[in-house]
């Protein structure tokens, strides 16, 4: 059987503008009520004498799915030639919001209501902006009731004109702007004769013009990384990644794309737990992969296939949060993000606006409080891969943990690209806090006949990283040099590493480690680290902290983590200590640190 294409429609509006007639009309004029029930709830009114309503329909229809009668409105829908609309119920906005960011619900367009003769309302107003928070693009305003205002076209173009300046304001653009009358069925599903002056479609025909997204096996292929496993065999040097596909269908031989990282591969096997080896692989399928030539890959990144559209990769975006926090979100607070298979920290750098749930009332409120909605630009330390909501929501949905718990869900509606770092600012805050002392840096350097450095003894564990570090110590201080080597860094980053909220400890450990090194090379030092667990962005803002000092970097063995520009020296695995000191006391010379007659 052919599976009918489906939409979820929300339909919004102030009360009594005719939200409920408009689906009762749509039912009945499209014939997807059960034969009979027009006429049977028109005939119970008559008996009653009471007028007719279209939303008695609605009722009905409730009432017979309590009782499980029938089937066909389990979930009231009506169709078109071109498809089948299921109506999203939207009974309160924190339900309905809280829905749309959770996943629970997914409306896919909106129709927003206004009554012609009462015109727009405050909360004709807050609607389009709860359409922008869940970024909503399919929107239609149908103006209702037009029989009320003689079907008068001057009327529909100042509503139109009026609120199209509103809508502006707020950045939406709806698909079209509909003049009805839903009691008396104008425009609803074929041309009114009464309002000949409008030529631009029917609701159903505008609904019918929606663009539907592609359905998830359609859309390019996302499979967040959750694992990495080596084959236990002797000598087999292959590793699985494994995962569930989040959308699209991949192949053996398939050249996919790793993301945030870039790298790529190609597709060799594909490997089920306990099932068939197959080629291909599709959509909600746990399953794992080996790839051609080996690379270093780490959980959380995204694998993507080379040929189709990539996620976006940024460390900052804009996004729609539902806080449900006992603690408001506040702006500069760093909080945990968990995004597909990636968690990093996030900084809030910009509340932009907050929605209050109940209301719809915006606030410029400095902070988001619980059942708040708010629009927020995000910043995460390192660059993070995803999409958008509305292009592929399983990657452009993310949920945010404060204090161990989940505080927050969130959509993210696009990515921002600019040079603005909170790193920076912070940075340049202390620096311009900093009182100088009249001893400067030169003269500091001339009296302790050397410059002051923060050298970080980087790469894997158990490469002799400390042993170095303690010997080049033991090395600069008999020559008589201002030395101190700092032995907590590792114990520092790695006590986090099995708390609940490792990520954000990591993360706070080493803003505490950049500022101590800030602080000790201010002082004239050459200070000594050795660290273990850490990547090119620990790096990069471990030496931003530490600016403007010296910071170089000794990678001690092979670390793929590292790109080769940002390490002064690599160290083979092991290297005896005489020959280390002396390759690292060169670069210190090399790099100004030491004058040249220094020989070790
Ligand atoms: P809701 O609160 O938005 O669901 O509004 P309803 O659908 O319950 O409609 C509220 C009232 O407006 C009802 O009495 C409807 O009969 C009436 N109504 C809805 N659409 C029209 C219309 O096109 N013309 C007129 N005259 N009345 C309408």
């Amino acid at each position: 059987m052919n599976q009918r294409e489906q939409m979820n429609v929300v339909i919004v509006g102030h009360v009594d503008h005719g939200k409920s007639t408009l689906v009762g009309r749509l039912l009945a004029d499209t014939g997807s009520l059960p034969d009979g029930k027009l006429e049977a709830v028109k005939a119970q009114c008559k008996r009653n004498a009471k007028p007719f309503e279209y939303a008695f329909l609605l009722d009905a229809l409730k009432d017979e799915q309590a009782q499980g009668i029938t089937i066909d409105t389990a979930r009231s829908f009506f169709k078109s030639s071109k498809r089948d609309y299921i109506i999203i119920d939207a009974p309160g906005h924190i339900e309905f919001l809280k829905n749309m960011i959770s996943g629970a619900a997914r409306a896919e367009a909106a129709i927003l209501l206004i009554d012609a003769h009462e015109g727009i309302k405050e909360n004709s107003k807050r609607h389009a902006y709860m359409m922008r928070f869940l970024g909503i693009k399919n929107l239609a305003i149908c103006v209702n009731k037009m029989d009320l205002v003689n079907y008068d076209q001057k009327i529909f173009d100042q509503i139109k004109a009026d609120y199209t300046k509103f809508l502006t304001e707020i950045n939406i653009t709806p698909k079209a702007f509909v003049p009805i009358s839903a009691y008396q069925g104008e425009n609803m599903i074929s041309p009114s004769a009464k309002m000949p002056w409008y030529k631009e479609g029917s609701v159903l025909d505008v609904l019918d013009n929606f663009q539907k997204a592609a359905s998830r096996d359609k859309m390019p292929f996302r499979m967040p990384v959750q694992d990495i496993y080596k084959f236990t065999e002797e000598g087999d040097e292959r590793r699985i990644v494994a995962g569930r596909i989040e959308t699209g269908t991949i192949k053996i031989g398939d050249d996919i794309t790793f993301m945030p990282s870039g790298k790529r591969n190609r597709i060799k096997t594909i490997e089920y737990f306990n099932g068939p080896l197959q080629s291909e692989a599709s959509v909600g399928e746990s399953i794992g992969f080996t790839y051609d030539t080996e690379i270093y890959i780490r959980p959380g990144e995204i694998l993507c296939k080379s040929s189709e559209k990539l996620p976006h990769v940024s460390n900052k975006f804009r996004a729609n949060i539902f806080w449900m926090g006992k603690q408001p979100l506040i702006k500069s607070k760093t909080y945990k993000l968990k995004i597909a298979a990636q968690q990093v920290p996030v900084i809030v750098v910009d509340i932009i606006h907050v929605l209050d749930a109940s209301d719809l009332g915006i606030s410029k409120e400095p902070h988001v409080d619980r059942y708040e909605v708010g629009e927020i630009i995000f910043e995460t330390l390192k660059p993070i891969a995803f999409d958008e909501v509305m292009e592929i929501a399983e990657t452009g949905r993310f949920v945010l943990v404060d204090n161990y718990e989940i505080a927050g869900g969130g959509i993210i509606l696009e990515p921002v690209f600019n040079n603005h770092s909170s790193l920076d600012e912070h940075i340049n805050k202390r620096d311009y806090a900093w009182e100088r002392s009249l001893i400067t840096p030169p003269l500091r350097a001339q009296k302790y006949q050397h410059k002051s450095a923060f050298i970080i003894i980087a790469g894997k564990i158990d490469t002799g990283k400390e042993r170095i570090s303690k010997a080049l110590e033991e090395a600069l201080f008999n020559i008589g040099k201002n030395v101190y080597f700092l032995g907590i860094s590792n114990r520092l980053v790695l006590a986090h590493e099995n708390s609940n909220d490792n990520i954000l400890g990591k993360y706070e450990a080493l803003l505490h480690l950049g500022e101590l090194a800030h602080l000790m090379t201010d002082a004239g030092l050459i200070l000594i680290t050795s660290i273990t667990d850490i990547d090119q962005y620990d790096l990069e803002m471990l030496k931003k902290l530490n600016n403007p000092n010296r910071t170089l970097v000794v990678c001690v063995g092979e670390d793929a983590r590292f790109s080769s520009e940002s390490i002064d020296l690599a160290l083979v695995e092991n290297e005896d200590s005489d020959t280390a000191v002396k390759k690292i006391v060169d670069l210190l010379v090399r790099s100004v640190v030491l004058d040249p007659e220094y020989e070790i």
